[in-house]
């Protein structure tokens, strides 16, 4: 390696939350073992630590450098180029570089340090199974003791996991093995996580006129020299799954790889399988629901180039496949791409950064793209390629509006289910089809009131009503999580009338059972989805027919294809346009869009109703007429006017605290100091209580800058929180392109 001889200084960050990198020497017999991208040991303050290299120097200003002890990792976990992005993502959303580097390192990638496709694995011998054997080295050595009961009657339990759940060495087991209790193996292990399932084969379908225009367009960008972005801009059931398989099926035939981002991927099973079923064993899955273990072989399975395609949710977007042809982002305008806590990046933007650095294609596709992304094509940032038609001839669903304004005037009261939808309902249990309805809100009420004298029943710790879940009989908070009994009586009036109002899930679910006894209906939320495993079932329940009526949340608005659904109920189509957001059109309009997708799947046409206060609202107006460009038109105009997003880069500062003066001071004063060190261009406004004005017991404040340039933004933020004197017991989070506003 040439060079290195010179390089004896490695800068590193430390697995701790600090936002600066260490020099550190390199001894002699290390040279050439540490890489960039590596993880070692280095003294620390008193303690040794682990630590990512993230670059070679020759010199250091520093004199007094401690050396690096150990290299945990034989070869570098990181790539020069995920370190790159994520010294991006550090500069551009304002996070400690350290956790930028977590982000890109999945944690059981981080955690392991020994070469994971064979492990160390702890089975017990026969002396070591003998009956009393743990009783009398319990009194000697109590943590040899646990070891060997943790092992006993096991069939092979991996060294990092007994070491882990312990909290003790290997030198503990290596003591065990010496003794001939346990024996301590290196295996080679394949776990498959989608073992026991059988994939059928399926070849590339026979492309429509659109599909093959776009498959064209993403073909030429992915042979371009500077790639572009394509937007694949297409209707539900279009076919942009089968053009990505397509244009992946490219890639791979001239050697290279490919990354493939799906929203919230437990949600999305069935797009995962047709990767499998074209791809098998080429693929990766990477997704929360792994185990550490799975994870850790899934991702070394990509780093090794034993698959070529990743697949996955947010952190996919990092994902060490070697030599990315193109990176494919579906349902692009998912808020899940943007993680809520830091670093708060968005994997579509990051993927977009990804694609430039690697010269990959990247390719975003959505029925309802973001305005960010469409502004982008309109100014030929990007390239668009449009999928009007659904593929397979199949129609698009007839779409109803139900005015609710009306229903209730007719009856003097307001129903959940009007009689057109009931009446949509009962014809498809005749015709045995199945039926979903929607609700964009779990539990059975939303507030607990008090008819006599106002009271609702709110969350102490948060500045939210509880919503009331009738199945257990309590009132939960949905910010917090924080719950309680149901009082008998106002706490306020001693009144014992409460009346529940608003609906939820669980409400329209008893609604439904009323009217059709016989049906089988499930309902389909987080709160009916807590156990493992439960959302699989109940989505295959409702494959098989097992079930005519399926109530849900946002958990069946994405991706789902079940071609014997024909009618699609969208319960209250305003419960979005509520909100104080700025998005709150564009997600009344993606909503009513992507759940309307789900119907008509099959040959039988479908049809959804829509259910509104404000039927007259473009939002509401242009989902129904399936007007992507109106709806773009309209909301645009705003937009440019008040200079939100797409037409500015939005940060949302959020300054919080236990104490309610404190927190607003401090909020006032950081206004003062960004407004000195922001250039003129860009707005700053606020500080105003957020939206959730109080959440898990802190205050909270915001202010709202709003520029042309994300980069002034940053650049102004950090130095104002450089120079300012935080006081004890009040933070700041800052949120770069901000996408939650509460
Ligand atoms: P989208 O991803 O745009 O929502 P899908 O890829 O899910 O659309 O396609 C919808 C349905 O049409 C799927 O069942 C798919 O198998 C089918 N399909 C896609 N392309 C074709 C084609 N060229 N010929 C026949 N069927 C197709
Ligand atoms: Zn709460």
């Amino acid at each position: 390696m040439s060079g290195t001889t010179e390089q004896r200084i490695a800068k590193v960050v430390v697995e701790l939350a600090l936002d600066r990198q260490f020099d550190y020497s390199i001894p002699s017999e290390l040279i050439g073992s540490v890489q960039v991208g590596c993880k070692v040991s280095v003294p620390f303050g008193r303690s040794i630590r682990s630590a990512y290299v993230v670059c070679l120097a020759s010199g250091s200003e520093r004199k007094d450098l401690k050396g690096i002890l150990s290299v945990e990792s034989r070869e570098p976990l990181i790539s020069p180029l995920v370190l790159e992005l994520a010294a991006w993502i550090s500069r551009y959303y304002l996070a400690p570089i350290e956790h930028a580097v977590r982000a890109v390192l999945p944690g059981a990638v981080r955690r392991s340090s020994d070469n994971p496709a064979e492990r160390l694995f702890v089975t017990v011998t026969e002396a070591g199974a003998k009956n009393g054997v743990v009783n009398i080295l319990r009194e000697r050595s109590p943590k040899q003791a646990a070891v060997l009961e943790l092992v006993l009657g096991q069939e092979g339990l991996p060294m990092a996991d007994v070491t882990r759940s312990l909290r003790t060495t290997s030198a503990t087991v290596r003591l065990l093995e010496k003794k001939g209790l346990v024996e301590v193996e290196q295996k080679a292990i394949q776990r498959d996580p989608c073992a026991g399932r059988t994939i059928v084969k399926t070849e590339p379908l026979d492309l429509m006129a659109e599909q093959q225009v776009a498959l064209d367009m993403v073909i030429t960008a992915i042979n371009a020299p500077a790639p572009p972005v394509v937007l694949m801009h297409g209707v539900t059931g279009s076919g942009k799954t089968e053009v990505y398989l397509q244009a992946i099926q490219h890639v791979l035939a001239s050697g290279k790889g490919a990354i493939v981002l799906v929203p919230e991927i437990s949600l999305t099973p069935q797009t995962v399988e047709r990767f499998h079923s074209r791809f098998g064993d080429r693929i990766a899955v990477l997704h929360s629901h792994l185990s550490d273990g799975e994870r850790h072989d899934e991702w070394c399975r990509l780093r090794d180039g034993k698959a070529q395609i990743a697949i996955g949710a947010r952190s996919a977007v990092f994902a060490p496949v070697r030599n990315p042809g193109i990176i494919v982002v579906d349902e692009e305008h998912d808020t899940s791409y943007k993680q809520g806590e830091s670093p708060r990046y968005n994997a579509r933007d990051v993927a977009v950064v990804r694609g430039k650095l690697q010269a990959c294609a990247v390719v975003l596709g959505s029925a309802t793209p973001s305005l960010e992304s469409f502004a982008n094509a309109q100014s030929g940032k990007y390239r668009i390629a449009v999928l009007n038609h659904r593929a397979d001839h199949r129609k698009m669903p007839v779409m109803r509006i139900v005015d609710m304004r009306v229903e209730a005037a007719k009856e003097g009261r307001a129903h959940v289910m009007s009689a057109d939808l009931l009446e949509a309902v009962r014809l498809r249990l005749e015709r045995a089809e199945q039926t979903i309805l929607f609700l964009n809100r779990r539990g059975y009420a939303t507030s607990l009131v008090c008819p006599k004298c106002g009271y609702v029943a709110k969350c102490g710790m948060c500045s939210v009503a509880f919503t009331y879940h009738r199945h257990t009989e309590e009132l939960r908070c949905h910010i917090c999580g924080g719950s309680k009994r149901v009082p008998t009586k106002c706490p306020q009036c001693s009144d014992p009338a409460f009346r529940f109002s608003g609906i939820g899930t669980q409400r329209v679910e008893t609604i439904v059972k009323r009217f059709f006894p016989s049906a089988s209906i499930q309902r389909m939320d987080s709160d009916a989805t807590s156990s493992r495993g439960s959302h699989g079932r109940i989505l295959n329940d409702f494959r098989t027919g097992k079930i005519d009526i399926l109530v849900g949340t946002q958990m069946i608005a994405k991706g789902l294809d079940f071609p014997n659904v024909t009618l699609i109920g969208i319960v209250n189509a305003d419960t979005g346009l509520h909100m104080p957001d700025f998005r709150a059109g564009e997600r009344t309009f993606q909503l009513i869009t992507q759940v309307a997708g789900r119907a008509g799947r099959g040959e039988i046409p479908g049809e959804v109703i829509v259910q509104t206060y404000t039927p007259h609202h473009f939002a509401v107006q242009s989902a129904r007429n399936l007007d992507y460009i109106g709806f773009f038109d309209k909301e645009s105009e705003f937009r440019r006017e008040l200079r939100y997003p797409p037409f500015a880069h939005l940060a949302c500062v959020t300054i919080r605290g236990r104490s309610d003066s404190a927190t607003c001071f401090t909020a006032k004063q950081f206004y003062e100091k960004l407004r000195d060190s922001l250039p003129k261009e860009v707005i700053v406004a606020g500080p105003a209580p957020a939206p959730i004005t109080r959440a898990k017991g802190y205050y909270r404040y915001q202010i709202m800058l709003r520029s042309k340039s994300a980069l002034t933004v940053a650049n102004g933020l950090r130095k104002a929180q450089q120079d300012f004197m935080w006081p004890s017991g009040v933070t700041c989070a800052m949120d770069v392109d901000a996408i939650s506003l509460l």
